[in-house]
């Protein structure tokens, strides 16, 4: 099958991959030129794990191309996916905007029926937004042609999206009367084989609800266990523990309970606001959503500020921070917690050395130059001479440090670890000034 996809971000680019990976026939659009021309190349513009190998396989086979031109893309398409950002506008409510203008580049430049299906993130009621630029568009040029919406939300995870896309748990889509459901079950045929009852096709409104229920569900879980854990720091207990306790119940699970830095990326904080402002736009206050978020933004401050509860004046302190992306296996660092924590460090007079092995160029895009930050190739050379690090994001490189060598290099023995990683007792047995999440022994009580 024949099939364009509009946007080639992290969802754009890895349902592309991944389609061509199982045959179909997959033209990429970006409004980009530089991304369009390092695809072209073969290089990804975005750090994916087997993301690069699958793009070069399939440019190979003759199964995926890149291109500024929708036009043409779209010649004989069976299929359109919009796979465009969504970020948050400026009231919280997600910014339809490039979605639209996709919309009606569609209506414009479609000479056959093509069912288009949005992939991007969009708040209930999106689709018959799409469908009507669409056919404003058609009208506009006299066109009779019909072009039907479908929705189709994305739940990949960046750091294991490729796999996530080629073994879904399901696969959601929304359609209107079923109009398009021979296509969709082509196109996703090769994905469900062990087991038809993964595609899930139900009506629009609640496929588009169900992304934002799914992150919101998760950031809730986060929140929750985060404040939990501060609990735990008043009472002496263990959060470790507790976590483990809770989890083994099935009717939790083990997953989403790790208290940390606050959550971040470019989803569950925008999703989380857009759910709520919907709620709002309909007539229904979210009040756990509303807390979600507070709670987040709130731990986010909490940790930083643990760092200067320790030094009291940060003034002329140099501090380490090993992590960048807002979790490891990504370049992605929009709403990293690292973002609050540097600006808190530098604001209170400290300079900061950043660490991150896949993430510095873009957190240098997002976050600018700024007096007092540098950046450093390798996480040893960054501690040189600090007066602490402080780990935010859990690489694998950071999981086992050689804190021989980290106690040589840091000129004060300490080390805030904000994902909880390392052993209160061998760190503290080392001499370290050793602080983490919600447990007891590494607590300082003020
Ligand atoms: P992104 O910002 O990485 O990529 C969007 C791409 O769209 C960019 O390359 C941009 O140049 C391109 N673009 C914008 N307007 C265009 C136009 N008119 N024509 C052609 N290209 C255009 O975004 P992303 O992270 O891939 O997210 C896309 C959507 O998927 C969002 O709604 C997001 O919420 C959702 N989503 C993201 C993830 C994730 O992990 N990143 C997961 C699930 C769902």
């Amino acid at each position: 099958m024949k099939i364009t996809i509009v946007g080639t971000g992290y969802v754009g680019l890895v349902t592309g991959t991944c389609l061509a990976e199982v045959g179909h026939h997959v033209t990429c659009v970006d409004l980009d030129e530089k991304k369009v021309a390092m695809l072209c190349d073969g290089r990804s513009p975005i750090f994916e794990p087997g993301l690069e190998k699958y793009i070069r396989n399939n440019i190979a086979h003759g199964r995926i191309s890149f291109t500024t031109n929708l036009e043409e893309a779209l010649v004989d398409s069976t299929a359109a996916f919009i796979a465009v950002g969504t970020p948050e506008g400026e009231d919280g409510s997600a910014d339809l905007s490039y979605v639209l203008a996709v919309a009606k580049s569609i209506g414009e430049l479609s000479k056959t029926p093509a069912l288009v299906i949005v992939k991007s993130t969009v708040p209930v009621g999106t689709c018959d937004l799409v469908e009507q630029e669409i056919k404003a568009a058609l009208d506009r040029r006299n066109s009779t042609l019909k072009i039907p919406v479908a929705s189709n939300p994305e739940f990949l995870k960046e750091g294991a999206a490729i796999d996530d896309f080629m073994k879904p748990d399901r696969i959601v889509v929304g359609l209107v009367n079923n109009t398009g459901k021979e296509v969709i079950e082509e196109i996703y045929k090769p994905f469900v084989t062990d087991d038809p009852s993964k595609l899930f096709i139900i009506d629009r409104r609640s496929s588009e609800l169900t992304k934002y229920g799914s992150n919101a569900m998760l950031a809730t879980r986060i929140s929750f266990m985060n404040e939990l854990s501060r609990l735990c720091e008043r009472v002496g207990a263990n959060i470790d523990y507790v976590r483990l306790g809770m989890g083994s119940d099935p009717r939790i699970g083990k997953k989403f309970l790790y208290a940390g830095p606050g959550y971040g990326g470019s989803c569950f904080p925008k999703d989380v606001e857009a759910l709520i402002k919907s709620g709002e736009k309909h007539g229904e206050e979210l009040l756990v959503l509303n807390s979600v978020s507070q709670a987040n933004r709130n731990q986010k401050d909490f940790v930083s500020k643990k760092i200067t509860r320790h030094f009291g004046d940060l003034t002329g302190k140099k501090i380490a921070v090993w992590g960048l992306a807002f979790k490891p296996g990504t370049d992605d660092v929009r709403e990293t917690p690292s973002k609050t924590i540097i600006k808190h460090l530098l604001d209170s007079g400290a300079s900061v050395v950043a660490h991150d092995p896949e993430a510095v160029e873009t957190f240098v895009k997002e976050f600018g130059e700024h007096n007092g930050l540098s950046y450093s190739q390798d996480a040893y050379e960054a501690i040189q001479g600090a007066n602490a690090v402080v780990l935010v994001t859990e690489w694998p490189e950071y999981k086992r440090p050689n804190w021989e060598k980290v106690a040589a290099s840091l000129s004060e023995k300490v080390v805030f670890d904000f994902r909880n990683q390392y052993d209160s007792k061998t760190l503290i047995g080392k001499g370290f000034h050793y602080e983490c999440i919600g447990r007891p022994d590494s607590v300082v009580r003020t």
